[in-house]
């Protein structure tokens, strides 16, 4: 049989196969894949966990996964047909080997030609475990290709995220290992190096020059929600800092790379990431703050929370500045902000630049002020950017006015294209590991967090310091005022 040529041809292998991402993130993008015709006959799925669940059941659950979307069931019924499971304990080295014959059954049923995606879907602890398994199992193909997803964290500092790459090192090349940071996926994410490189006029003023100031954004609306127990190990600034902040830094800040691919963009991003000012711990007092939300009479408080510990000191906020050594960035602040139970939820970026050196218009008016041009990237809810400048009001005489470039992507056009989780897909299906983080970004963006993390653990907190519903502590908006500068989005 010809095949189509976007058919992409593998056999998944999911550790983790009942769990929440699974159901929610990797079987609805699948069904995407497939429906898109990116999968299509060629493929199969062996979902594996602890559970001792049948073909017919888990066939159900995946069928239930995909019940938001619109679908024809005859469709469903087809794509789940390619979906196996096998009840297996991670540390069982018997179970290796009956999903070794369960592989090459399904290889020769499907035609897989040797490969093989494997996705680790479980806690991080297990991470080494099955792959030291995979390898002396000999469940990797000589023929086809053997790549391996890794969902975050990514240790919990350098030291145990190094153990953990010297772990899958021992079974996977560099160029085999997919980490996932699903802000990497997104539509706008996506779209800064093309607004950076495609763009002269703002690759011209890209620099200490013209850029006074860049925050970056991630504001959540909920609480810990269902992630409890690993938020109250983890708290905001190794969720959320060390892996999508430093990301979006690193995609706003590095040179332009030689080529648009992953060789490229990988040296210049951990570049960047190298060049990060590191702090010294009476830095660390000044330059980083923390925050956890206390409680009102609707909003429980973050110690409060179920299966948090009532005398937590964890960060559910995080706001801080970045300051970077090289040439290009030298003085200008990178403020960065992420927490719980803020005002909204979204994600954005605004680049400030430096205001005009002379106001020749306020002989006319003292009220002809000049408006700060800054450059918002909304990443979401609304994806697009808006350009404030400064105008002429319309009509006699003259007076300036501050006035918006606005853009947003169609919001039909946005919900019909691909989330996160099926990018990342189609690109592993593709080889391509341009948008995922490469060990050597992984170890500089931990290097830059432990300094932080290690004063915060040697200093206790006077938490909780934040209102449900705000934008954080006093103090984070104190870091900017201290430099004569504010938030561009307040509360
Ligand atoms: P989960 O607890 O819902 O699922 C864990 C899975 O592991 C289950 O299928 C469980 O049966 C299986 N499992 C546990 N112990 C096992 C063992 N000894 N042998 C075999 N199977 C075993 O977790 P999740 O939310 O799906 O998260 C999975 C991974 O993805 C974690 O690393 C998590 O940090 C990461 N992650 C999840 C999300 C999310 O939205 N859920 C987001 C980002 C990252």
């Amino acid at each position: 049989m010809k095949l189509m040529s976007k058919e992409k041809i593998a056999l998944f292998t999911i550790f983790g196969g009942t769990g929440d991402l699974a159901r929610r993130k990797l079987y609805p993008s699948l069904f995407n894949l497939y429906r898109k015709g990116y999968l299509q006959d060629h493929f199969a799925v062996i979902g594996t966990a602890r559970r001792p669940w049948t073909d017919e059941h888990y066939h159900e659950v995946i069928a239930d996964s995909l019940a938001d979307l619109d679908v024809d069931d005859a469709l469903v019924q087809k794509f789940a047909s390619h979906f196996y499971y096998q009840s297996h304990d991670v540390t069982d080295v018997q179970h290796y080997i009956t999903l070794k014959k369960l592989s090459q059954k399904l290889d020769d049923q499907y035609g897989l030609q040797g490969n093989r995606i494997f996705y680790l879907a479980m806690a991080p602890n297990f991470f080494g475990t099955i792959a030291s398994h995979l390898r002396s199992e000999n469940i990797l193909t000589p023929n086809g290709f053997n790549r391996v997803i890794i969902e975050k964290p990514f240790g919990r500092d350098y030291a145990t995220a190094k153990e953990l790459n010297d772990q899958l090192s021992a079974t996977f090349n560099e160029n085999q290992i997919y980490r996932i940071d699903h802000y990497l996926g997104k539509e706008m994410i996506q779209n800064i190096p093309a607004m950076r490189f495609g763009n002269q006029i703002l690759e011209a003023l890209w620099n200490h020059d013209y850029i006074d100031n860049v925050q970056i954004t991630l504001s959540e609306k909920l609480g810990v929600e269902e992630r409890a127990v690993y938020y109250d190990n983890s708290g905001a600034l190794r969720d959320m800092v060390q892996n999508h902040i430093l990301q979006i830094l690193s995609l706003l800040t590095m040179e332009q790379p030689a080529n648009f691919d992953e060789d490229g963009v990988n040296a210049e991003k951990v570049k960047v990431l190298e060049s990060l000012h590191q702090y010294t711990s009476d830095e660390v007092s000044t330059n980083f703050v923390r925050g956890q939300y206390g409680a009102t009479d609707t909003v429980t408080g973050y110690r409060q929370e179920d299966k948090i510990e009532p005398d937590s000191t964890m960060d559910s906020f995080v706001a801080g500045k970045i300051m970077i050594d090289n040439e290009r960035w030298s003085g200008v602040p990178f403020y960065v902000r992420t927490g719980k139970r803020l005002k909204d939820k979204f994600t954005r970026i605004d680049v400030v630049f430096k205001q005009p050196l002379t106001n020749i218009f306020q002989n006319l008016s003292a009220e002809n002020q000049l408006a700060t041009n800054v450059l918002t990237i909304n990443v979401e809810p609304e994806a697009g950017f808006d350009l404030q400048m400064t105008g002429k009001q319309v009509g006699q005489g003259f007076a300036t006015m501050p006035v918006n470039l606005h853009y947003q992507h169609d919001a039909q056009e946005l919900a019909d294209s691909p989330e996160a989780y099926e990018r990342l897909l189609h690109d592993i299906l593709n080889g391509d590991a341009t948008n995922f983080t490469h060990w050597h970004q992984v170890a500089a963006s931990w290097k830059f967090v432990d300094v932080i993390q290690k004063y915060w653990d040697e200093h206790q907190p006077e938490f909780p310091n934040y209102a449900p519903g705000s934008m954080g502590p006093q103090a984070a908006d104190d870091l900017l005022t201290r430099d004569d500068r504010q938030w561009v989005y307040k509360d």
